[in-house]
């Protein structure tokens, strides 16, 4: 029997109160799980709307859901990984129900309890600091921590001399943009498509729009700067949509018929409502940015009936983690995905100076680094 370990962690305690690092108590990795020391922890919108409580995650809890690191314990049930084995972690899916074996874990009937509950499916938590309670398994992984225990089933191998410490948001924000655009919008060589939003995902899905080949790709934001940069990266277009009346701008750059694709990664009900609206006839639109439970956008069912649009609601990119971030590595590897170009790296201790430059929009993604 393994000895409860002794880690450093970054607890949420309060809404918009800053995460206090401390030491915690994590207990030994069930028969199904291993245990990982982190190498890196991406900084994912999510992990702040959840720190003020947009969803309710019980807090205190050890937030963070893009790690990546080295297997350092496996259960007794665990096949597929070993002590050595670098893995990026991604959210958790039970792998028995119709969704995850179709192909779709991200819409697991059980995603609610297992990446937001605050606890192992039995209702455990792994985390305890001097005997209190602290919510673990934030999207199966509460990766704010030097070790976690993970369910095997959400650790994603990869090559041990893999870029590990850039790797963990390819695990949600890298992951969610990339995988709405590959994976669920899918344009081809020569399509258009208008992305809202310019932050970590918005950028990776139009990142995925360049290497899918589509040759009209529109960026629209509020930010000039982030505009800016997405020209660098591989907009043909952008649009700053405080000047501007997005939807005729879009319509203007198509020659009146409005894109193919189109992906609003804002949660703004009335970005959302511009996205339905820029779409060509028969277009497809997908919603990723997170609203608080309860948001309503407009949505005109009259003008847009006859359009013949589609319209997704996406979760992690409908990607399956272990298909999908290998995939994303390749093309990374290759040249064709370079997701590196809007990451920064922050030191653990200033965890939450990158929580600020996310809010602030100064840094795109902050990648934390034990
Ligand atoms: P981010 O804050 O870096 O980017 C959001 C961008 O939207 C910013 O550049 C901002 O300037 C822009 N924006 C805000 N209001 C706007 C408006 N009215 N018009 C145009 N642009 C506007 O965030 P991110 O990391 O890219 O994440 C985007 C969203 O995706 C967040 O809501 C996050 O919680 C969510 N998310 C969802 C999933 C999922 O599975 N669906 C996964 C990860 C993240
Ligand atoms: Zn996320």
């Amino acid at each position: 029997k393994q000895d409860v370990v002794k880690i450093q962690a970054a607890v949420a305690t309060a809404p918009s109160t800053p995460l206090d690092i401390r030491e915690l108590e994590l207990d030994e990795p069930r028969a199904d799980e291993v245990t990982v020391r982190l190498v890196a922890s991406g900084v994912c919108h999510t992990d702040a709307i959840v720190r003020d409580q947009w969803y309710p995650v019980p807090l205190p809890a050890v937030l963070g859901h893009e790690g990546s690191g080295i297997v350092t314990a496996v259960g007794a049930a665990v096949t597929d990984l070993a002590v050595g084995d670098s893995v990026v972690l991604a959210p958790a899916s039970c792998g028995v129900c119709e969704q995850c074996i179709t192909g779709h874990p991200q819409y697991c009937v059980d995603f609610y309890a297992l990446n937001f509950g605050g606890s192992r499916t039995d209702g455990s938590s792994s985390l305890t600091s001097d005997g209190e309670r602290i919510s673990s398994n934030f999207f199966g992984q509460s990766s704010f921590a030097t070790f976690t225990n993970v369910s095997a089933r959400n650790a994603v191998k990869v090559a041990g001399d893999a870029p590990l410490e850039l790797l963990g948001p390819l695990g949600c924000g890298i992951m969610t943009g990339s995988g709405a655009v590959l994976n669920v919008l899918r344009p081809a060589a020569g399509e258009s498509i208008a992305i809202f939003g310019t932050g970590a995902v918005g950028l990776a899905g139009m990142l995925a729009a360049v290497a899918a080949g589509a040759t009209t790709i529109i960026m629209v934001d509020i930010v000039p700067e982030r505009l800016d940069f997405a020209l660098e990266l591989g907009a043909t277009h952008t649009v700053n949509s405080r000047e501007v009346d997005p939807v005729e701008r879009i319509r203007e750059i198509t020659g009146g018929q409005g894109v193919q694709y189109a992906l609003d990664t804002t949660g703004v009900p009335p970005v959302f409502a511009q996205m339905t609206k820029s779409l060509a006839i028969r277009g497809h639109g997908a919603l990723v940015g997170a609203a608080k439970l309860g948001t309503e956008a407009p949505f005109d069912i009259g003008s847009l009936l006859t359009s013949g649009i589609t319209v997704s609601m996406v979760v992690e990119g409908d990607s399956v983690p272990r298909e999908f971030i290998p995939r994303l590595i390749a093309l990374y590897e290759r040249g064709l995905f370079p997701f590196d170009k809007l990451v920064k790296r922050y030191e653990f201790a200033d965890i939450n100076t990158a929580f600020e430059d996310s809010e602030s929009g100064v840094t795109i993604k902050p990648v934390l680094v034990f």
